[in-house]
């Protein structure tokens, strides 16, 4: 393990909040520290209040903030006098605790402070560092660990054993680091938890972090525990994708909700689902109690559902002994699936959730087959995990949950994603929580995220619209809305002049290739958690043809029947299919600025009042289409199939 700092980056942050930020954000770039959310750090910072007083403020990471990308706004100043004297108490609910936090903080709008805001609290160094890193909680995720942790640091670092995170873990801290400190002390070992490091300069501390993580590497290394057998890569098998998206069907189900399932293709992933040991290494738990929140207790084996959700509600039904309140069950939904055929998916509410579960258990397994090979892989006992599941702040957190957004956890497909009203589509609804999957000759560079899947299509060639359908699936595990946009318009030219090339070709993108992709995507749409939409974008052009649009017109109005067959037909299949006749929409890529000019010429009138030159007299931009293309896939046209709306701001010859 890499020390990542670099003292010219470093001497760009000055004050030593800004550079508490850096050296964060240095742990959060190596996921074998830190994955989404977990490890958190602080520094105590002497401030003068309002008053003249001197005081120390603890800025600890606060809630939601990920170390990797997390600024100086993310830390939340708590008032570390009063952090000191609540470890002082007897009893502190956590929910209690979070209010006196909350309460002290010296900026009302920070975000709350770290459930562990406490353990910093306590450790009496300016800088602290924690982090759940993999090395250190493989170690102590087996027999004996305690004594191995021994071996590795020596009196370097204060053991604790395990306590729940929260009040009772800063007390029995506190305790064990009082006593147990000594003048080679540098960190603090949280067994089947997690590591401290910490020091008077930012880092020292970060520096400190990777020593003793370096070290347990160095120690797995000497065991022979490191290094794992690389797999081979031709053993990755086509994933078949309707029987893909009848899992995430059955798993939307069990969760209540539709759910993205992201198809992991690593060879090792599909080694673990292999393991003639599966059943029993998997089903011990996670590799630090806050995973549990993302991934489950234990993963599903197979591809049983049902019987999933039925072990779950027993888990639930057997709390432990003194767990007296009353507690609502989460959705009894697998996080993560392991199947021999497939290897790992996993399922989130959206995007983002799949796939941070499914980095979490990416690195989950090479604990668990590192662990195994030191000796055998432990994880904290039933009991202990339900307690971190459904202790009482996630518990507070279902109650002031928001609704999620309209179309959190399903899959939209839009074809001509790149520009003009597909790349519109695509904000619309990735802006209403979808998953997309963008279709385009030339797909867009830009920035990957985990919910936009930008591919190179020609939609006219069946081979390569099945091919991009099936990385869709193994991406998101289905098809909820389909938006078919991308088409031609070859250019004005009289009938009589018209080559039969030229209208094939027209034919062949403009209808051909919307049939393709209806027949292909039908299976998945079917299978939609809340039922298939589809939303064609038409033209105009059907209602009322143009002079020299002889190919596009007959085109497009051959989609539009095609569009209407399809509702008459899957109404069946509870899948709606409804048509967008946009028209003068300039801001796409057809329309340059000279040949705006040429036929607003042609009109007689200024490029300006060309644009506008409906009944209403306003510009139809590309992104009133792709508002109403999302609107239709919606609530509010639930109860709609086989219609068409123009977009057009009214035409005489339509009306
Ligand atoms: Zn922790």
């Amino acid at each position: 393990m890499q020390s990542l700092w670099d003292e010219s980056e470093a001497a760009r942050f000055s004050g030593e909040l800004a550079l508490r930020a850096y050296s964060s954000r240095l742990l959060g770039r190596d996921k074998s520290l830190v994955l989404h959310g977990g490890g958190n750090t602080s520094v105590k910072i002497n401030e003068r209040n309002l008053f003249g007083e001197e005081e120390t403020i603890l800025y600890v990471k606060g809630s939601g903030w990920d170390l990797e990308t997390i600024e100086e706004a993310g830390f939340s100043p708590v008032r570390l006098e009063h952090v000191l004297k609540l470890v002082q108490l007897d009893r502190l609910s956590d929910p209690q605790m979070v209010n006196e936090l909350r309460t002290h903080m010296t900026r009302a709008s920070a975000p709350t402070p770290s459930i562990e805001t406490l353990l910093h609290g306590i450790l009496p160094f300016k800088y602290v560092d924690h982090t759940h890193a993999d090395a250190v909680v493989t170690v102590t995720n087996t027999a004996n660990s305690a004594k191995r942790i021994r071996d590795i640091y020596g009196d370097c670092v204060v053991i604790v054993p395990y306590v729940m995170p929260g009040f009772d873990l800063a007390r029995v801290c506190a305790r064990l680091f009082a006593e147990e400190r000594g003048p080679k002390t540098i960190g603090m070992v949280l067994l089947n938890h997690g590591i401290f490091s910490f020091g008077e300069t930012a880092r020292e501390s970060y520096e400190g972090m990777i020593q003793l993580v370096s070290r347990a590497e160095e120690y797995l290394k000497a065991q022979e525990a490191w290094f794992l057998p690389d797999a081979t890569r031709d053993s990755v098998p086509a994933l078949p994708r309707i029987e893909i998206a009848r899992l995430r069907e059955e798993v939307s189900e069990a969760a209540g909700r539709p759910m993205i399932l992201n198809c992991a293709r690593d060879v090792r992933s599909l080694a673990f689902a292999r393991r003639e040991d599966v059943a029993a290494v998997s089903q011990r738990g996670p590799a630090t109690p806050d995973h549990v929140i993302r991934t489950k207790r234990v993963p599903m084996l197979g591809r049983d559902v049902s019987q999933y959700v039925r072990e779950y509600q027993a888990y639930f039904n057997r709390p432990p002994p003194h767990v007296r309140e009353q507690k609502t069950m989460l959705d009894p939904a697998p996080r993560v699936i392991l199947d021999p055929k497939w290897g790992m998916l996993a399922a989130g509410g959206s995007a983002a959730e799949a796939w941070a579960v499914s980095e979490i258990y990416q690195h989950t397994i090479e604990v668990i087959e590192r662990a195994t090979r030191l000796g055998g892989y432990q994880a904290l006992s039933e009991r202990e995990l339900f307690e971190v599941e459904y202790w009482d702040l996630e518990q507070a957190k279902l109650k002031r949950q928001e609704a999620p957004p309209p179309f959190a956890g399903e899959v939209a497909l839009v074809t001509g994603a790149a520009s003009g009203i597909g790349k519109a589509c695509v904000e619309a609804l990735l802006k209403r929580g979808a998953a997309v999957v963008g279709l385009d000759l030339h797909p867009a560079l830009e920035e990957s995220r985990p919910s936009l899947l930008q591919l190179r299509c020609d939609v006219s060639d069946p081979d390569q619209v099945r091919a991009n359908l099936d990385r869709g699936v193994e991406a998101f595990g289905g098809l909820d809305l389909l938006i078919l946009n991308a088409g031609i318009f070859p250019g004005t030219r009289e009938l009589a002049a018209l080559s039969n090339e030229e209208w094939d070709r027209v034919f062949r993108v403009n209808v051909d290739a919307n049939l393709l992709l209806l027949r292909e995507c039908h299976p998945l749409l079917k299978l939609a958690p809340k039922g298939g939409r589809v939303v064609v974008i038409g033209s105009k052009n059907v209602a009322a043809p143009g002079l020299g649009a002889a190919a596009y017109s007959a085109s497009k109005a051959a989609l539009n029947q095609l569009a209407r067959v399809a509702a008459l037909e899957w109404g069946k299949d509870n899948i709606r299919v409804n048509v967008i006749h946009p028209d003068a929409v300039f801001d796409t890529g057809l329309w340059t600025e000279e040949v705006l000019a040429s036929r607003a010429a042609r009109y007689q009138l200024s490029v300006p009042e060309y644009k506008k030159r409906n009944i209403l007299g306003v510009e139809v931009l590309s992104r009133d289409v792709a508002e109403l293309a999302a609107e239709m896939s919606g609530a509010l046209f639930a109860k709609t199939t086989g219609a068409q709306v123009p977009v057009d701001g009214g035409n005489e010859r339509i009306i």
